[in-house]
């Protein structure tokens, strides 16, 4: 199959051709988009087919579910069994914008798409050219990160290329991302709000919508070998192919650890990477050096991390370590979002010093 790429931005929609690609998705086509958090690679929801597809040109296992994107706040009453108020609460507040809500799922969603779960996740995306496209598709997107599954989640429509070319009738090549992280996921249908996976919209500020939030344990955990509440959390994340490990502490030290273990590496051949911050990489020695930006800017953090994991791929490097990020959220900061997709990304291979 040729996949066809094709340039929009943000400002300047080109309608007519996303009717064409909207035309793709009702024939039971595949179409990757941008978002503000990740790209996306798009099916029609309500098609089983569809849903298989995705699932194929990701390499993705089918128990793990598809988010469902709407561009309109009535779609999310007839994939649902019943709106909570909570429901409403959140859509109020964070929509359109980085946050996925779990609800039951009504007769309309086929178990394809939500991975034989009686519940669905929904989100509504906050970029013109998604939501122009959803519209234009009918209206129910399901759409997981455009990525090899396991592979990081792209941020630029060249990295969705990499994995996807050939596989795909056409990529909307957006730019560059705005966020660089999947979004949050809230589970609502326990008695108690769930978060399944952290993001840009934080603990903090759903509690002051909806009051008391939980975590889930898998979140910050090895969650390996337990059986998760969310089945994607099983699978292995956001890897890139060298094997990367993060090294916590005092800044001093790790960066002489670091040091210590990537001059060593490189004596037995290995292809070594770093990943530091503005105030440390300047204090580095190893084939490729990046940072994530300042330390104290999570924002730049989240924007630079899979970037950075797509690249050193790119280099063929083999070893990688990486400074620990901030996870408490004192200022109301995405350090946990980035230290969850940071730490799957390292297999939960984390050492303190
Ligand atoms: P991705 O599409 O790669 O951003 O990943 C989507 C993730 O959303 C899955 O891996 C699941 O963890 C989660 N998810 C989607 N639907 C559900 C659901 N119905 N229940 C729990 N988790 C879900
Ligand atoms: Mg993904």
């Amino acid at each position: 199959m040729e996949t066809k790429i094709i340039r929009m931005d943000e400002n300047n929609i080109d309608y007519e051709m996303l009717e064409k690609a909207g035309a793709i998705i009702k024939a039971g086509g595949l179409v990757a988009f941008p978002t503000e958090t990740v790209y996306g690679l798009g099916g029609d929801a309500l098609n089983e087919e569809s849903s298989g597809k995705i699932y194929r040109a990701k390499g993705r296992p089918s128990d793990n579910p598809l988010i469902v994107h709407i561009c309109r706040l009535e779609a999310m009453f007839s994939i649902v069994k019943k709106v909570p108020d909570a429901a409403m609460k959140l859509a109020e507040a964070f929509w359109p914008g980085p946050l996925t809500i779990i609800l039951n799922k009504s007769e309309k969603v086929p178990y394809a798409t939500t991975g034989g779960l009686d519940t669905v996740a929904i989100r509504m995306p906050e970029h013109k050219v998604a939501l122009a496209f959803i519209e234009a598709s009918g209206g129910y997107i399901a759409a997981p990160s455009a990525n090899t599954s396991g592979k990081p989640s792209p941020t630029l429509a060249k990295y969705v290329a990499e994995d996807m070319d050939g596989k795909i009738e056409m990529i909307i090549d957006g730019g560059e991302v705005g966020i660089g992280l999947e979004s949050t996921i809230v589970d609502l249908t326990e008695e108690i709000p769930m978060i399944l996976r952290p993001g840009y919209i934080t603990k903090e500020m759903l509690e002051r919508v909806l009051g008391e939030v939980k975590v889930d344990a898998a979140v910050l955990e090895d969650s390996s070998g337990k059986a998760p509440k969310a089945p994607g959390m099983k699978y292995r994340h956001y890897a890139p192919k060298g094997k990367l490990t993060i090294i916590a502490g005092n800044q001093e030290k790790v960066v002489g650890e670091i040091n210590n273990r990537a001059a060593m590496m490189r004596e037995k051949g290995e292809k070594v990477g770093i990943i530091g911050t503005d105030d440390t990489i300047s204090l580095y020695r190893a084939d490729s050096i990046k940072s994530a930006g300042r330390r104290e800017d999570e924002e730049s953090i989240a924007r630079t991390l899979y970037k950075m994991l797509r690249e050193f791929d790119d280099e063929n490097v083999t070893v990688i370590y990486s400074e620990a990020f901030d996870e408490t959220s004192e200022n109301g900061g995405i350090g946990q979002a980035i230290m969850n997709r940071l730490l799957k990304a390292a297999g939960h291979h984390i050492e303190s010093i």
